[in-house]
């Protein structure tokens, strides 16, 4: 064999996967066909966020006022955002690819495809390898409407060569409300078009009720319980029908409608490595495909599509392969942040799943931020947790206001570890901060799932 492990694509969970797996001496190929660190450092993660930033600086500039500072805004300058962004993404792809060959693993720029269980064809060059790590992750995805391909996905929001003035984000998941935020604190005029009553599906409720009306405050204009039906061209812009037969003429329709497991002519029909309906390659616990040397990790195995959950999985298959040290990654209590504006951070079970197992006391606090008492500016924040009424442990802490995802991460480590309602209450809050909140909400708002118990 040419080498023990083979890791096909170069992402978040691939990259660590193959430099773990190197460290324990493994010998170690790679193959990515696109941009070393794949959609997190190059169309995702990163560049979203350098994204929200810039965002927040106009709206800073605004607020400013209210503490006695005259700040004259000037307009946004697209471009130069683009190109800082496109600087600081080619020094992190630089650095993902010096990281792998740090670590003594070998480096192909190019497709990888099967031609059996050991042997795969590297960009032409016959490679053969014990292990095969599938870490490919996946690409967004169009709804099939007629005109689709006429409306932007979230790979090209980062090269967009001008600002659009006025844009429809189809879709209410991560993606369309994170670029929402985007654009319209860039000075556009967005439309939200999802098809259920409330945007991000599968969240807590409050924070999904929270960050409509966050979104309405901000001015983007909600279209809630609507489809996309159509997209045409209209000279330089376009025409969205959607909602039963509604027209709305903007100059960018951007669909963030899910994203795809990339398992496409990667020859998986030669090792019989199974795909379920949505083409997310299956794994078992092990990360172990239905091919016993071939291992799938990440996005294309479409469970938790988070990078750190890929990394963390990568980072445990290597050692359970090359360390003598095997190991699982839990899928419960994984963290998560949305950088909506303001953002969100979550962690652990929603009222309505922690109701399904049993009576629940829930605390939510409502509040505006200190600093938008000065600021004059109409934003809240909402944090909130689930105590299993049992075993009073917390099973989820939710929050939706600045800096969420800063404060949910420390919070996570407090649920990982199975604190109770009383260990929150016996910490001392920091005053004055909003975290403190989490440690100081002392009377219930409501006790939830009482029937779902009594049945
Ligand atoms: P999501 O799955 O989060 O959201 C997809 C959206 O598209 C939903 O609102 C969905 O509606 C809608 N949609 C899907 N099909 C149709 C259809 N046929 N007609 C109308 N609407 C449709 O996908 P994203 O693309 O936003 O993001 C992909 C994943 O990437 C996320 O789930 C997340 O795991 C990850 N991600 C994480 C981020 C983070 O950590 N901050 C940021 C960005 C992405 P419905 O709800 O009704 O199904």
């Amino acid at each position: 064999m040419d080498f023990d492990l083979f890791v096909i694509g170069g992402g978040s969970g691939g990259v660590r996967c193959a430099r773990i797996a190197a460290g324990h001496g493994a010998r170690v190929g790679v193959a990515e066909e696109r941009f070393w660190g794949g959609t997190c450092v190059n169309v995702g993660c990163v560049p979203k966020k350098l994204l929200v930033q810039a965002g927040e600086y106009g709206a800073w500039a605004d607020d400013a006022a209210g503490f006695g500072w005259t700040i004259k805004k000037g307009p946004h300058d697209w471009a130069k955002l683009i190109a800082a962004k496109d600087k600081e993404i080619n020094r992190l792809n630089g650095i993902y690819r010096r990281l792998l060959d740090g670590a003594g693993c070998k480096i192909f720029d190019a497709r990888a495809t099967f031609i059996d269980a050991h042997t795969l064809d590297v960009g032409g060059q016959r490679i053969t390898a014990e292990h095969i790590v599938i870490a490919t992750g996946g690409n967004p995805e169009r709804v099939p409407v007629p005109g689709a391909e006429l409306a932007i996905i979230s790979d090209d929001t980062f090269y967009l060569p001008v600002m659009p003035k006025k844009i429809a984000i189809v879709g209410s998941g991560f993606i369309a409300v994170e670029f929402a935020g985007i654009f319209r604190a860039l000075g556009a005029e967005v439309h939200l078009i999802y098809r259920q009553p409330l945007p991000l599906r599968g969240f807590d409720q409050d924070l999904r009720e929270g960050l409509a009306e966050a979104l309405a405050a901000q001015g983007v204009i909600l279209h809630p319980n609507c489809s996309p039906e159509k997209v045409e061209a209209a000279g330089d812009g376009r025409i969205l029908t959607y909602g039963g037969g509604q027209k709305l003429e903007v100059d960018t329709v951007f669909f963030a409608t899910g994203r795809r497991p990339a398992t496409a002519r990667l020859g998986l029909e030669n090792v019989g490595v199974t795909v379920n309906k949505s083409g997310a390659i299956i794994v078992d616990a092990k990360l172990r495909t239905a091919a016993p040397n071939i291992y799938s990790i990440g996005d294309v195995t479409d469970r938790i599509n988070l990078t750190p959950f890929a990394i963390a999985e990568g980072h445990a298959l290597a050692d359970s392969l090359f360390g003598n040290k095997p190991r699982a990654v839990s899928l419960d209590n994984v963290p998560a942040a949305v950088f909506s504006t303001p953002p969100i951070g979550t962690v652990g079970l929603t009222e309505e799943q922690a109701a399904a197992n049993g009576p629940v006391d829930v605390y939510v606090a409502k509040f505006t931020p200190m600093r938008h008492t000065l600021s004059g500016r109409a934003r809240k924040t909402m944090m909130k947790l689930v105590v299993d009424q049992a075993t009073q442990k917390v099973v989820g802490a939710h929050m939706l206001g600045e800096d969420a995802p800063e404060l949910i991460q420390g919070i996570a480590i407090a649920v990982v570890m199975g604190a109770t309602k009383a260990d929150f209450d016996r910490t001392i809050g920091i005053h004055p901060t909003a975290a403190e909140e989490f440690v100081t909400m002392r009377t219930r708002t409501r006790v939830a799932g009482v029937a779902q118990a009594a049945e």
